[in-house]
């Protein structure tokens, strides 16, 4: 079982005095704190990178040079992870984002790599600053250097609107994050259902488009036991070549109902534990992630 506050909290530890200004650019200031070298090759497809410590204590973290600069920069900072966690690797055949088959410590390091490219104060003013939108996200994954999943992920958790991001693979919902506001009024995006129909998403699908946008979604297409009579903005996204879609939902501060929804499926209250709601974000797929 991953327990994602103390690693957010570790790794705001680990980052608290450095001079972020320039990790856009450089991700030295991190590295030299584990005392490692960053370093690229060519690698396989699908792998990302890898350390090596030598006896001396200082280590090598590879990366693969093959792979997308943001990319690169991720598993830079999850390597990062590994050191300061003390988490031994297993990178055997899981590609990102694949949560319900990742290895726990794998999940862990994610989240370190995410605070640490994202810190959060920093990302957090930058969000503040308009409503939620794709130009927002391509706003801050430029100025971030992330990917688009990473960035909107974490926008959906920090913003103060009622907010969620949605993974999909081919036809599933796999992982949901959601901001404070949102959970407070108990809106679940149900995982590991079918992409529900009337959604964007589910638009995309099906008729292989690319990018959609549409301000009337009704809210309870995503939210559980929801009542009807409130809409929801959904932009979404879809990569017919990786299967993936990616949808981002957000309604106006007074466009939901006004009380916490009283949600009936009996999971929910051990789902949400409320342990993380001072913080920036549930990521759902921890609390479904088979313990080993
Ligand atoms: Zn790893």
């Amino acid at each position: 079982m991953i327990d994602e506050l103390a690693i957010r909290l570790k790794a705001r530890q680990f980052m608290a005095g450095l001079d972020l200004s320039n990790i856009d650019k450089d991700l030295t200031v991190y590295t030299r704190k584990v005392n490692a070298k960053l370093t690229t090759e060519e690698m396989h497809p699908g792998e990302s990178g890898y350390t090596l410590t030598r006896r001396d204590g200082k280590s090598s973290i590879v990366v693969n040079e093959l792979e997308r600069r943001e990319r690169q920069r991720f598993s830079a900072c999850h390597e990062v992870g590994h050191l300061v966690l003390g988490l031994a690797s297993n990178h055997q055949e899981t590609p990102a984002w694949s949560y319900a088959k990742r290895d726990d410590n794998e999940i862990a390091c994610d989240i370190f790599a995410s605070e640490l490219l994202m810190p959060f104060d920093a990302f957090k003013r930058d969000v503040d600053q308009d409503q939620p939108s794709f130009e927002l996200v391509e706003r801050l994954r430029s100025r971030y250097v992330v990917s688009f999943a990473a960035c909107a992920s974490r926008l959906a958790a920090v913003t103060d609107y009622p907010c969620a991001f949605v993974f999909m693979d081919a036809t599933v919902v796999r992982y949901a994050s959601r901001s404070k506001a949102l959970r407070e009024l108990n809106a679940w995006v149900e995982m590991r259902s079918p992409i529900p129909p009337g959604s964007v998403a589910h638009r995309l699908v099906r008729e292989g488009e690319w990018s959609g946008e549409d301000t009337r979604v009704a809210q309870d297409v995503w939210f559980r036991d929801w009542p009807n009579g409130y809409d929801l903005t959904e932009m979404a996204k879809h990569y017919p070549t990786f299967e993936e879609t990616f949808s981002l939902l957000w309604f106006e501060p007074d466009g939901g109902p006004d009380e916490p929804v009283k949600v009936w499926s009996g999971s929910v209250a051990q789902e949400d534990d409320g342990r993380l709601q001072e913080l920036d974000g549930v990521l759902s797929f921890q609390k479904k992630t088979k313990k080993r």
